[in-house]
């Protein structure tokens, strides 16, 4: 795929690559390669905000819908000094790649503006996030493109980007945008369900790659592997490391915790610390949400690069993107790495971890809990209905595992990567809704 962003730079570098492996493993009509080529619509405006001192300050703004053929689209809303046309491009390729993936009825979309928050007042942000509104607000709709938080956005940009579409619409329209607040809308189980569904696709996944790691031991074929496979013979836990100890991966850690994991290292962005036998995820939990930062006295503090390098069963990055790349893809001694942040792995490290048997549960599954609430805060809101927090976490499961079951079929029938796995059951998914309207070939058939 060659597609150009029409600003010089190649849209798909990363993506491009992962989508070309599962083209060669999905059943795709040459009309749905065609069709993803390029971004179905890409909406530039500007937002002018009248600042706190009087001056008028004008922010880059963008929402990109990459395809609609499923359904409405769905993404996020970034505010963050990087935005630029190529990355909101990008994402909202991504984003149509989880949700064909998770089969949720939507095609994929991203929106953002060019912006450093931390410089705002509260009533600026304000001003900011329903001028953005006003001027995309001709491109979204409950039927058509639907927003959600995404970095320095949350629950309440959401609450004024809702009430804004509701003056200018002169209804209230909450389908419109997810991830709101309870008080307007928003869904029970929002705030833990990308580390909720996470941990359902590692406790999907967790007992076949044992059960493949020991068929390979068995043949010959298999690495060492690192202690703590399951509860194992000398009694060791599985271990785990996670960078970035936010909202998915303190939650995560909690839950694995609970679960029988030891969590043997945890970062955030002012240092990482290290405990073989186990730190105390709740006493980290509780500082974190007082102090803002993680204890040094939690463990030995280790370089946060360290931490990547780590010998564990698990290795969890949830904060930022591109961090194992070819610098230091072959340091990594994790057997499996649960990509919880969006895009973590850099295309270039693939092959490297690959080779080294490093087992890579890709973000487009592993991440996808927090967009399968969306759907269903979507569903509730235009069915007027309020499930309860049981419910919601119920049919996360459920959908969670069944598409991890689906994505492991496929990996182990075409002996592909899970990455590789997870676009082709979303390709394939595109391509049945591509050539629903008609293929190439019935065209050529004549029927
Ligand atoms: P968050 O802001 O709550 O947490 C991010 C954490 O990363 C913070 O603790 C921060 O201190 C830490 N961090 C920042 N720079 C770091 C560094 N250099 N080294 C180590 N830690 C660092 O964000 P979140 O909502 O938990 O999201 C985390 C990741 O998960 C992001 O990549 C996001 O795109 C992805 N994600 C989140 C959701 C969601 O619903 N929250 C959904 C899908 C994907």
């Amino acid at each position: 795929m060659s597609a150009t962003t029409g600003e010089g730079t190649s849209l798909f570098e990363g993506v491009g690559a992962r989508l070309e492996a599962a083209a060669r493993v999905a059943e795709v009509s040459d009309d749905t390669l065609e069709r993803l080529s390029l971004p179905q619509s890409v909406l530039k405006v500007s937002v002018p905000v009248r600042m706190d001192d009087g001056s008028l300050r004008t922010f880059p703004g963008y929402r990109v819908r990459y395809d609609a053929t499923r359904g409405p689209t769905k993404g996020g809303i970034r505010f963050h000094p990087r935005v630029n046309t190529d990355e909101v491009q990008s994402l909202a390729f991504w984003m149509t790649f989880k949700c064909a993936c998770l089969d949720l009825p939507f095609g994929g979309a991203k929106g953002g503006v060019t912006v450093d928050t931390k410089q705002l007042s509260l009533a600026e942000l304000e001003r900011l996030s329903r001028k953005y509104i006003d001027q995309i607000a001709d491109a979204i709709g409950p039927d058509m493109d639907i927003p959600a938080p995404d970095m320095y956005t949350n629950a309440m940009v959401m609450g004024w980007m809702v009430d804004e579409y509701a003056t200018i619409k002169r209804a209230r329209i909450p389908a419109v945008i997810t991830g709101k607040p309870l008080a307007l809308g928003g869904s029970l189980g929002r705030e833990t369900a990308t580390a909720d569904g996470a941990f359902h696709v590692l406790k999907t996944l967790r007992p076949k790659l044992l059960e493949a790691d020991d068929a390979a031991a068995a043949s010959g074929r298999g690495r060492d592997a690192p202690s703590g496979r399951g509860i194992s013979a000398d009694g060791s836990a599985p271990s785990v490391a996670i960078q970035g100890f936010g909202n998915a991966g303190a939650r995560i850690a909690e839950l694995l915790a609970h679960a029988g994991y030891r969590v043997v290292a945890a970062s955030d962005s002012t240092r990482a610390v290290r405990f073989d036998e186990g730190l105390d995820v709740a006493a980290l939990r509780e500082a974190k949400s007082s102090d803002g930062e993680l204890p040094a006295n939690a463990g030995e503090e280790i370089d946060p690069e360290e931490l990547l390098e780590l010998e564990v069963d698990v290795l969890i990055p949830a904060a930022l993107e591109d961090v194992i790349t070819p610098d230091n893809a072959d340091r990594v001694r994790a057997r499996s790495i649960l990509e919880v942040a969006n895009g973590p792995v850099a295309a270039e490290a693939d092959e490297t971890l690959a080779a080294n048997g490093v087992t890579v549960i890709p973000d487009i599954l592993a991440n996808a809990g927090g967009v399968t609430v969306s759907y269903f805060e979507w569903v509730q809101n235009r069915g007027g209905l309020r499930w309860s927090a049981q419910e919601v976490s119920d049919r996360l499961e459920e959908q969670m595992v069944r598409e991890t079951e689906n994505v492991w079929k496929i990996a182990s029938e075409c002996e592909v990567s899970l990455r590789t796995a997870a676009y082709a059951l979303g390709l394939e998914r595109i391509s049945e809704a591509v050539d629903a309207t008609g293929s190439a070939e019935a065209y050529r058939n004549g029927r």
